[in-house]
């Protein structure tokens, strides 16, 4: 087992049972101490953030070989870019330096002071430069389901679905932070039984439940990513809110796809998890059939066991209301089976590029990754 996913090794910070933020995770980010200071890299761990800069300044990383000042930029690209190996080595280094066995930073109270920030103190920023953005169509269940509403069960699946992992070009400039607000964008729609559009707010606002994953290692232009070795050019993940604006959707898509309906907000969480801290949860993928053709077939990569959650929580509800319990795992095309076939053609993808998913339904009512599906179509 890689050590530095051991579950028995614990850290000197503590965490409780229930962090997402154990010494096995890890994941990078950027913060800034206080919000008009410059924004540098961080990983997390418990309750605190660690400022890399800091530890790279110390000396801590210098075993890794780093580019002097790579997390100081205003994102991660400089450290996603560079050579895998070298990634994880700066993982180990500093799952290393968090062991509870280690003194190095453990004792070090002037350097521990400056390194580790309460995560509640910090503001958190934009994690990656991101040049481009693509979005599949990868659950078999979401197309299903979908396509059931709009064309009938008999023709749910459109004839290149089982052959290809489906998607579009997205747009990055308008990629935001989790937590940030979205302005109601209005739009054309077309009223029930009429032939003509209005103008006017978008009345059927949408989430879709999606995770996506980071470049980090790029590809030539002209030289396609191989499916068996994908894992090489994946930074890691977030989750992801494709927020849609379905009367818009419904009036515009035909015939190139989403373009308004799809381009004034999509969110990303702040940190982003490695494969390497993913590596336990990694499960079967679902069975394809038919066989993919060979440049899509896997050799028993699989996927990962991820459980996601929407809750919706209405301004004057404290509570909130889980409306979906989904899973990573239920997506028919995995994240090396797009990778393969986004490059196919010799499409070049550069580090800070971000893939995602497209919406992921389970099988059941309760795993609906989004409420045009929830509420099947209004009805
Ligand atoms: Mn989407």
């Amino acid at each position: 087992m890689d050590p530095t996913v051991d579950p028995s090794v614990k850290s000197f910070i503590a965490v409780t049972a229930d962090s997402h933020f154990p010494l096995q995770n890890l994941p990078y980010g950027m913060f800034s101490p206080t919000p008009h200071d410059e924004p540098r890299a961080a990983t997390r761990i418990g309750d605190f953030v660690l400022d890399l800069a800091v530890i790279q300044n110390a000396g801590l990383l210098d075993a890794a070989g780093l580019p002097e000042g790579v997390f100081s930029h205003y994102v991660l690209n400089p450290f996603m870019e560079l050579p895998t190996a070298q990634r994880r080595a700066v993982r180990v280094l500093l799952h290393g330096l968090l062991r509870a066995d280690e003194p190095t930073l453990r004792d070090n109270e002037v350097l521990r002071g400056r390194a580790l920030l309460p995560a509640d103190s910090v503001t958190m920023q934009f994690p990656v430069g991101i040049g481009d953005y693509t979005d599949f169509y990868a659950s078999r269940e979401h197309a299903t389901n979908v396509g059931t509403m709009f064309r009938g069960k008999d023709n749910a699946l459109m004839p290149n679905w089982l052959h290809l992992p489906v998607g579009y070009h997205g747009r990055a400039s308008s990629i935001i932070l989790s937590g940030q607000d979205v302005v109601r964008p209005s739009g054309q729609t077309i009223p029930p039984d009429q032939e003509t559009p209005v103008f006017g707010p978008c009345r059927l606002m949408d989430f879709e439940l999606e995770m996506g994953f980071f470049i980090g290692t790029r590809n030539r232009q002209g030289e396609p990513v191989l499916v068996d070795n994908a894992d090489e050019n994946i930074f890691g993940l977030v989750l992801v809110n494709d927020w849609s604006a379905r009367d818009i959707q419904k009036w515009e898509y035909q015939p190139l796809g989403p373009f308004t309906a799809k381009n004034f907000a999509t969110s990303i969480s702040p940190w982003i998890v490695t494969l390497e801290a993913l590596a336990p949860f990694r499960c079967p993928s679902p069975a394809q059939e038919p066989a993919p053709l060979p440049y899509l077939q896997e050799n028993n990569r699989g996927t990962f066991d991820i459980n996601l959650e929407v809750h919706i929580q209405a301004e004057d509800d404290s509570e909130g209301l889980r409306v979906t319990e989904s899973n990573f795992k239920y997506l028919y095309w995995t994240m090396a089976q797009q990778l393969a076939h986004h490059t196919v053609t010799g499409c070049n993808l550069n580090a800070g590029d971000l893939l995602a998913s497209g919406t992921i339904s389970g099988p059941d009512k309760n795993s609906y990754g989004s409420m045009l599906e929830i509420s099947w179509r209004g009805t």
